[in-house]
């Protein structure tokens, strides 16, 4: 029985029923949180490990003392693990400290200072740069672009990917210098970019000579079910379509080791990895090596990484299981919301009636669950619909986190009755 069958009378009464059973929540005095993708203590706890390496045998494979500065690019033996993740050739990758967030930085700032291999000229004194942002999409990359002054040019991201069309209409504009893609599991959709997309993406014609794809691969190996997705080899595309230079692409271990000591990585081409690392030379004499050793050690290699990220799951995917059978169970009759259930990754995306997202976080905050900002998921956190909603399911337990989504789904249960009863 959707909304819209419904009379006036049975949506008043579904709404007196629930706002009874918000006020019952209301009174637990709950104070719950969804707001942001962390991995919950017992995930941390799988690599306890790390805590005690690499203890009194501090050398590398190659000998040297990670205790001491130098080794910009990072250790050889932690890059072997990770460049087939990347699906970038060893030499090409870049082992940094614990944020792929602050590559991310750093290498739009050289950019905006420096222009990269391709550009005539720094971007920074470019009259506008702007960037191609697929939403819903990661609130940070946004905040970034916003942070340095770059123009956010939104286009739609679908289920494999973004819309290429509008992204193909976008780089017309000498302006546009790149473009953000989180291409696994996206935060916040979980959606995986196709082979297709990911080539057309690669063979794009761009007014910019220096366009470049921030390709995030942040959730590359955090499968939720047995289908082991694999990211597009975009260097490969990229080269294959003559634009080597095009694809920058990142990854970290915040959420296979630890979130806050982890490990980051960058892959380019050969000249992208020779620009970053001259200007990042200027930054730091050299990486957290210690910390590198210990996850080279810890981890062992590729297969060392996926069967931990396989313990991820067995904590993860219950998690993602209670959100999406409690929206279904609550929701679903109404057809007054749609959400994401994705094959991977550490979100799933709520759409409600357009015109009630920013109520329903209102709603779930005093009722004492907090919710990420309506909104959050766009471009200057707008979300021309008010409709988006992103739930991070992986740090409550698992009580808390039925708790949460049942005030979640009657908060947006009441959000749909006052916008019909108005
Ligand atoms: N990229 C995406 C898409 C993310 O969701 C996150 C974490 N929420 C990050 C990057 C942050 O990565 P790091 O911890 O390596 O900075």
């Amino acid at each position: 029985m959707s909304f819209d069958d419904l009379s006036r009378d049975q949506i008043q009464a579904l709404f007196d029923e629930q706002t009874a059973a918000y006020r019952a929540l209301q009174e637990r005095g709950l104070k719950l949180d969804l707001t942001r993708g962390k991995p919950s203590p017992e995930q941390l706890d799988l690599s306890n490990e790390l805590l005690s390496l690499p203890g009194a045998d501090f050398k590398d494979a190659s000998g040297t003392d990670t205790r001491n500065y130098g080794g910009l690019t990072g250790l050889l033996e932690l890059r072997e693990i990770f460049a087939p993740i990347m699906r970038v050739p060893t030499s090409q990758v870049v082992a940094g400290d614990n944020a792929s967030l602050a590559m991310m930085h750093d290498n739009l700032v050289f950019a905006l200072f420096h222009g990269v291999p391709d550009s005539e000229q720094p971007w920074g004194v470019e009259e506008s740069v702007k960037f191609v942002c697929p939403a819903p999409g990661y609130d940070r990359h946004f905040a970034l672009l916003e942070e340095y002054g770059i123009e956010m040019v939104t286009v739609p991201m679908n289920a494999d990917g973004p819309d290429v069309d509008a992204v193909r209409e976008a780089v017309k504009d000498p302006a546009v210098k790149g473009m953000w893609l989180v291409p696994t599991y996206s935060n916040p959709t979980g959606a995986v970019i196709s082979e297709a997309v990911a080539a057309e993406l690669a063979a794009l014609e761009t007014a910019a000579p220096d366009f470049r794809i921030f390709w995030d691969n942040a959730y590359a190996v955090h499968h939720l079910t047995d289908q082991q997705t694999k990211t597009p080899d975009i260097l490969g595309l990229c080269v294959a379509s003559g634009h080597p230079n095009r694809p920058v692409i990142f990854a970290s271990t915040s959420k296979i080791t630890f979130a806050g000591a982890g490990v980051s990585f960058l892959g380019s081409s050969p000249d992208n990895i020779a620009w970053y690392l001259s200007h990042l030379g200027k930054r730091t004499i050299g990486p957290d090596k210690v910390n590198q050793l210990r996850h080279a050690r810890y981890l062992g290699s590729t297969e060392g990484v996926h069967a931990l990220m396989e313990r991820h799951r067995a904590i993860l995917a219950p998690k993602f299981e209670t959100v999406v059978t409690i929206l279904r169970d609550r929701l679903a009759e109404y057809g007054i919301a749609d959400w994401t259930e994705p094959a991977g990754g550490y979100f799933v995306s709520l759409d409600v009636l357009d015109g009630t997202a920013s109520r329903v976080v209102e709603l779930t905050r005093e009722a004492g669950v907090a919710m990420t900002p309506a909104g959050a998921a766009f471009p200057y956190g707008e979300d021309p619909r008010d409709r988006n909603i992103r739930i991070a399911p992986s740090f409550p337990s698992p009580d808390d986190l039925a708790t949460a989504i049942d005030v979640l789904a009657t908060s947006v249960l009441i959000a749909a009755a006052e916008q019909y009863l108005a």
